[in-house]
């Protein structure tokens, strides 16, 4: 069977940035995956925003490879108008007092980074809160918890409708290559409903890294580091 690659993007083909303007994909990676998309068909698929995740890319990147944003909802198409614009804005100015926060409001999805914020634990105590509706300022108590579901990431609360996770944008390349092998690498927990998805299509799953162990790790197989990523490309371009 022949192979289909799919890459999450931070974590995955570029080390953790502070903030989602910064991630940006070096040229040396470019060439790699254009190598590998001249022999199977690549996929990256973010958290980003498809617009964000194209600014990290920038130019260079192969158009063959197929880029899938916000958690597998935005496959190929920009999603411009957001149904959240007015939530989004309410929780900005929540928190505005609060210094070292980056925004990130996308069309479908809402994301805190608090990376570089001197309290950390104390923040995702007040996104809790937030989420819950125990601040006034916000809409109805349940809005937010029958709507979203939470993703913490590494430094970033992120906010996501219940229906949208990386398990969509794999149904997305199944149905598009039918008769491929899905190969995923991820390193989050947003991840985890990728290989999930590939594990029960029969493709092969790996972790990058060691953040999730145990009960958390959903793939089969774990390759140490974002260097060993591009080193099983480098195979794969052999
Ligand atoms: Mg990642």
């Amino acid at each position: 069977m022949r192979p289909i690659f799919i890459f999450d993007y931070d974590g995955t083909l570029v080390e953790i940035a502070n903030t989602p303007e910064a991630g940006i994909m070096p040229d040396i990676a470019k060439s790699k995956l254009n190598a590998l998309v001249e022999r199977h068909p690549v996929s990256i698929l973010t958290g980003r925003s498809l617009p964000n995740l194209k600014y990290a890319v920038g130019e260079g990147l192969s158009p063959e490879i197929i880029l899938i944003g916000t958690h597998g909802a935005e496959p190929l198409e920009e999603i411009h108008e957001s149904p959240y614009e007015q939530e989004w804005r309410l929780w900005s100015e929540l928190f505005s007092q609060e210094a070292d926060l980056v925004y990130e409001p996308k069309a479908l999805t809402f994301a805190i980074h608090f990376k570089a914020h001197s309290n950390p634990t104390d923040m995702i105590a007040k996104f809790y809160s937030a989420y819950r509706g125990e601040y006034t300022q916000l809409p109805s108590q349940d809005f937010f918890t029958t709507k979203f579901r939470v993703q913490e990431g590494i430094g970033v609360f992120e906010l996501i409708p219940q229906h949208i996770n990386k398990g969509m944008g794999i149904d997305y390349l199944h149905a598009k290559f039918p008769e491929h092998q899905l190969i995923f690498f991820g390193d989050d927990l947003t991840d985890n409903y990728a290989h999930a998805r590939v594990n029960e299509l029969g493709g092969r799953s790996y972790q990058v890294g060691y953040r999730l162990s145990g009960e958390n790790r959903v793939a089969q197989e774990i390759i140490p580091s974002i260097a060993d990523v591009y080193a099983y490309i480098e195979k794969q371009i052999a």
